[in-house]
């Protein structure tokens, strides 16, 4: 086991050389500047003084921790989030302050404790290892190493310039090596590498011949032969009150401390003495301080009780482990028990267990989670570390997790067709967003009514509560619909109404065309103005007003242009349906009584004029009913006819005319004849001239 520590100004190539140099020595590399960095990370996020010493109290609930070559802390990957521009302008405060350095110092000492590590920062071999086996400090001017960082910043798209980047630098250097505590400076038995006109290769070989100078990795070698937990066999060279000091080998010793024994004697020189063989087991690996060659080997005989203890322990917890990985595979949601809240998050216990919730990943503030101690919360595992059983949790994603899940449940128990009451939460251009408990559904501005709706917010408003239809699921989108709900009004009408149905309608307005009649609500039919009568001269003006009620038929309903047309005279008998007469037609009549001018006649089924003066041609009458009485049918001959106005007009002299012309006709035929090839114009001048 050995150390190596790099110290030197920032930019001078520390971390790179140190990781190289880590792969090629099969060890671990410890960067304690990112360890500063996390907590100027967490000092900037909380809004702390950074230079007030009492405002870093959170660092004893602060968790860091290395995993996989990533910066952990509090659970959180912080591997990036520390390299900002903002973290390292920063870091130089919090890196002044004691408690700050106290508190990352015994965490570097203690991770590197029984393992050989690289470690880089600025009091690595001042302060942190004191003892490493190897101390380089590392430099390079300050333009060499501004250009380097502007490098590396580039790679990440941040951009400034070398003076900016020099000054930057400078400044850092400056604060870092005039502070009080641990300021940076070369420890005395380091040696100095500038890097300036070296090549990382270069340097990394300068550092590899150094510890192959030391002897380091042989050292290391002859450390592989022994191993923790190994049972070695060697003979005591020296007991005093405390400790057994033995010689397993040339180069090796090792030595027992009395707390290190199973059973501890009375007074260890009178049971142990010089010369006689003792076994125990290794229990750690050193070297002795004034031959660095020389490995030590620290011996224990509880060790197999403290292993077995231990492994016990380890089985438990690496069990509970697996459990939490478990738990986090299947981002099951735990319900755990409040302990007690810190200023960085609260303790939770589960399984007997305990967990860390941090207060960034609770939506309950510090005081609330206090209220709930005792009291168990449902969280998410988020991050389990399994050397340090660190368990991290969030009860955020859990809750969000159990809100997901509820709306899934709500969403997998709506159905299409499902009538749901909801509320509305808002209004939109085209439409609603209405909430049925955990889910929301959209209802469209053409799903409201069977009318279109212009404008949303005059039919709907926030808080409306509304019955719906579902008439969409499309993955978590709703549809629903209103009017789904009702029959549209034209299916009404058409139940209500039905062509040929006779009723008596309301006139709800007048309007050139005719008449508008109330059917429903929400339609109205027509009655053209022809539809009034069969009469043309029969008019409605000034018999029928707004508001009357008239008797209607339904002639038809019109599906495509939602259109009902009535008529008035459909309802009323048209007597003269049947009659079509010709004038100069003869027909029979029945006299009934004297009216003006002449006399009321029937034909069939409608009434006709005879006039007066056309009853005989023969003699002047002065009433029909001297020639025909009342009840008498006389042939008459149809002088006019006009069923659209209800008109008949007949006349019984005509027929007598006619005769009369007709004998005369043929008189004037059979003269003709007698007299053949006289021509009518010869009689006449015969006739005049006799
Ligand atoms: O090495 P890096 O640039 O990441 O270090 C950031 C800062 O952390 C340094 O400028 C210094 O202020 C501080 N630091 C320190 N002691 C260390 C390591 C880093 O003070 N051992």
């Amino acid at each position: 086991m050995f150390k190596i520590a790099i110290d030197g100004p920032a930019g001078a190539g520390k971390s790179t050389i140190a990781k190289i140099i880590a792969k090629k020595l099969n060890i671990e590399y410890i960067d304690t500047g990112a360890m500063y960095r996390a907590v100027t990370l967490k000092a900037l996020r909380l809004g702390v003084d950074m230079e007030d010493e009492n405002a870093y109290e959170f660092l004893k609930t602060t968790v860091l921790d290395i995993c996989n070559g990533r910066f952990i802390m509090d659970g959180e990957d912080v591997s990036e989030s520390i390299r900002t521009v903002e973290v390292t302008e920063n870091v130089s405060t919090p890196s002044k302050i004691g408690v700050v350095r106290e508190f990352l110092v015994e965490y570097q000492r203690k991770i590197s404790d029984s393992k050989s590590v690289i470690m880089d920062g600025r009091d690595i071999g001042t302060v942190v290892l004191p003892n490493a086996e190897l101390k380089i400090y590392l430099i390079a001017s300050v333009e060499c190493r501004a250009k380097r960082r502007m490098l590396e910043r580039e790679q990440s798209g941040i951009f400034k310039s070398l003076e900016e980047t020099m000054l930057e630098i400078e400044t850092r250097d400056h604060k870092d090596s005039t502070r009080k505590i641990s300021p940076l400076k070369c420890a005395e038995d380091a040696i100095v590498v500038d890097s300036s006109n070296m090549t990382i290769d270069e340097v990394v070989s300068e550092i590899i011949k150094l510890v192959n100078e030391r002897g380091l990795i042989k050292m290391s070698e002859k450390n592989e032969k022994y191993y923790v937990g190994q049972t070695v066999t060697g003979t005591v060279t020296g007991v005093n009150s405390n400790a057994i000091y033995l010689e397993i080998e040339e180069g090796v010793k090792a030595v027992i401390y009395a707390n290190d024994l199973l059973e501890v004697p009375g007074k260890l020189y009178l049971e142990y003495s010089e010369g006689a063989e003792y076994t125990a087991q290794v229990k750690s690996i050193g070297k002795d301080k004034k031959n660095p060659n020389v490995v030590v080997l620290y011996l224990s005989t509880k060790l197999a009780y403290e292993k077995e203890q231990a492994e016990a322990k380890e089985k438990a917890l690496q069990e509970k482990i697996a459990q939490f990985h478990a738990i986090k595979e299947a981002d099951e949601v735990i319900n755990a028990k409040v302990l007690r809240t810190t200023k960085n998050g609260a303790e939770l216990l589960y399984n007997n267990t305990k967990l860390f919730l941090s207060y960034k990943h609770s939506s309950l503030s510090e005081d609330a989670l206090k209220q709930l101690k005792g009291e168990e919360i449902p969280v998410i595992v988020l991050y389990v570390n399994e050397e340090r059983h660190f368990i991290s949790v969030s009860q955020i994603a859990a809750e969000k997790k159990q809100k997901r899940l509820a709306k899934e449940a709500a969403y997998g128990a709506l159905e299409v067709g499902q009538v749901v009451e909801g509320e509305v939460v808002s209004i939109l251009a085209y439409g609603a967003i209405v909430k049925l408990g955990l889910v929301s559904g959209l209802l469209h501005a053409s799903e409201i009514d069977h009318f279109p709706v212009r404008d949303v917010k005059k039919v709907l408003s926030v808080g409306k509560k509304v019955t719906c239809k579902v008439i969409k699921i499309d993955e978590e989108k709703i549809g629903l619909s209103m009017k789904a709900l009702t029959t549209h009004p034209w299916e009404v009408l058409k139940e209500k109404y039905h062509v040929g149905d006779v009723f008596e309608g309301t006139v709800k307005k007048i309007i050139p065309a005719g008449l508008i009649i109330e059917l429903t609500p929400e339609y109205s039919g027509l009655m053209p103005k022809m539809e009034y009568s069969w009469l043309v001269n029969e008019k409605y003006d000034g018999v029928v007003n707004e508001g009357d009620k008239i008797l209607v038929k339904v002639m038809n309903i019109d599906d495509k242009k939602f259109r009902v047309s009535l008529s008035h005279r459909e309802t009323i008998e048209n007597a003269w349906s049947g009659i079509k007469l010709r004038k100069g037609e003869i027909v029979e009549v029945e006299v009934v009584r004297d009216v003006e001018r002449g006399a009321e006649v029937t034909y069939k089924t409608v009434t006709g004029f005879l006039p007066v003066n056309e009853v005989s041609s023969a003699k002047r009458v002065t009433n029909v009913t001297d020639e025909f009485a009342a009840g008498t049918k006389v042939n008459a001959m149809v002088l006019e006819c006009d069923p659209n106005r209800a008109k008949l007009v007949v006349s019984v002299k005509a027929i007598e005319v006619a005769k009369e012309r007709e004998s005369f006709d043929s008189y004037m035929k059979e003269q003709e004849q007698e007299n053949t090839g006289s021509t009518i114009g010869d009689l006449l001048g015969d006739a005049l001239k006799k």
